[in-house]
């Protein structure tokens, strides 16, 4: 029942911005961070995944990205992901917008995709600000714990955003505009506990929540559906029939 009345929200409230968060990815196989089973139950995000951390020790730092990059390489989008893309191409929605650093919303085939949180697609210089591609990054950490910057010889560092850096400017200024201009917000697998992308939905006419668990803005939300991402974005496809 939720689901059709999420597939008409959709489309009656267009243009539908989407605001994904880890949840997508939990179906791909990928954990997320703060539930009790995440990553940061593990370890202490200020030790291996902030830009203080980093600057004391990046050889650390990189031993933790890069078994994060080896995970998130192998892992294949799930029925989430191609659901997005799939109403992308129908024009139902227009954008989607996630703190997730994985690509795996490109490589279902979405065309639109604003990463505030950066990816793991690349590696920045610190330096002189070089962008260097996953694959260079890779072939380097077989042979030093870090890897350095092919034009200036700076250190390299992960392309996703750590505790204690600003996001993206121009990610965000895009992700807030969108917002802003969408009829429904659609957040899909987050909790919205970080914040700024946290206020995005407040920014909308409207929005609706597709999570497993409370968010911090579920009383304020046209609809919660309180179920995974996969089987729900499904069920709206189904919803919507052919077309
Ligand atoms: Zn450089």
């Amino acid at each position: 029942m939720s689901a059709v009345a999420l597939a008409a929200l959709i489309v009656e409230r267009q243009p539908c911005v989407v605001l994904t968060g880890a949840g997508v990815s939990t179906e791909s196989g990928i954990p997320d961070f703060r539930s009790p089973t995440g990553i940061w139950a593990e370890v202490d995000p200020f030790e291996v995944a902030s830009i203080q951390a980093f600057r004391r020790d990046p050889a650390r730092v990189w031993r933790f990205y890069s078994q994060r990059i080896d995970l998130l390489r192998s892992a294949e989008p799930n029925a989430a992901h191609v659901a997005l893309a799939d109403l992308e191409r129908r024009g139902l929605v227009e954008a989607v917008v996630t703190q997730n650093i994985d690509t795996l919303h490109t490589r279902a085939g979405s065309r639109d995709v604003v990463e505030v949180h950066g990816s793991i697609r690349s590696a920045q210089c610190l330096g002189c600000l070089w962008t260097e591609p996953a694959e260079g990054v890779l072939v380097q950490l077989e042979e030093n714990d870090v890897p350095s910057c092919p034009r200036c010889g700076e250190v390299l560092k992960p392309g996703v955003v750590m505790f204690g850096e600003l996001l993206p400017a121009d990610a965000m200024e895009r992700a807030t505009r969108l917002a802003r201009g969408a009829g429904l917000l659609l957040v899909v697998g987050s909790s919205l506990e970080v914040w700024p992308v946290a206020g995005l939905p407040l920014e909308a006419r409207s929005f609706a929540i597709v999570n497993r668990g409370p968010t911090a803005l579920d009383d304020e939300a046209e609809l919660k559906v309180d179920a995974g991402a996969g089987e729900t974005l499904s069920a709206v496809l189904e919803a919507l029939g052919d077309g």
